[in-house]
């Protein structure tokens, strides 16, 4: 058996986020998701690896939300959620999110699901959670959605460094100001004060076109 060959399968990457405590959330990265019945009551198999903190969570819980991330993720988001357990620091502390239904939800995922466990079995190393989703939302972040074969080539060293650059500083990366273009010269604005608090007659330093033809820069 070539193990190779199953790297061709298609995956793409989700943060799961789980009530620990009254108020406290674990989660994890997962890529083994897959929705395996649609109609009225969709079902969706997910799973999680046995010695991780998530799988012990999601069977008290019995439920969990999942941010299917984009594809420009910021890559310190697939280390905090991956490359350590939440038995010993709080991922969601480090990153913008939002509770959707009492559950966590990252800022930056394209779209969401909140999936109720219905049974589960259990394999050698993982867990198999089968569960119906009972609602699913799109964020409108437009971006495509992030492939495990796209991380494993292109973001899985710039997480590496991500990780390590927060096990140095003990803080994560500051969150990326939005960018400002002007349509007509191409300048982008880099100041200090945030662009929407700019005064309504401020104008583009190069060309001098007022501030409400500028284009924010996803
Ligand atoms: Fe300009």
């Amino acid at each position: 058996m070539d193990n190779t060959a199953l790297w061709k399968l298609s995956y793409g990457l989700y943060v799961v986020g789980v009530k620990k405590e009254e108020g406290q959330f674990g989660g994890s990265i997962v890529d083994a998701v897959a929705q395996v019945a649609g109609g009225d009551k969709p079902v969706l198999v997910l799973a999680s690896m046995k010695n991780n903190l998530t799988n012990a969570l999601i069977k008290n819980a019995g439920q969990f939300a999942l941010s299917v991330l984009p594809a420009n993720v910021d890559p310190f988001v697939v280390a905090d959620f991956g490359f350590q357990s939440a038995r010993d620091v709080d991922k969601w502390a480090n990153v913008p999110y939002s509770l959707k239904d009492g559950l966590p939800v990252l800022d930056c995922a394209v779209s969401f699901l909140r999936c109720k466990v219905l049974e589960f079995k259990e394999f050698e190393t993982h867990s198999l959670f089968i569960c119906e989703i009972v609602d699913a939302q799109n964020t409108g972040n437009t971006a495509k959605p992030l492939l495990y074969a796209d991380y494993q080539e292109n973001m899985k060293a710039a997480s590496g460094e991500a990780f390590k650059k927060f096990k140095e500083t003990g803080k994560p990366p500051a969150e990326k100001k939005a960018q400002w273009r002007c349509p007509m010269c191409g300048y982008v604005y880099d100041g200090d004060v945030p662009f929407e608090e700019l005064p309504e007659d401020w104008a583009c330093p190069l060309c001098g076109v007022g501030k409400d033809v500028f284009e924010k820069v996803e």
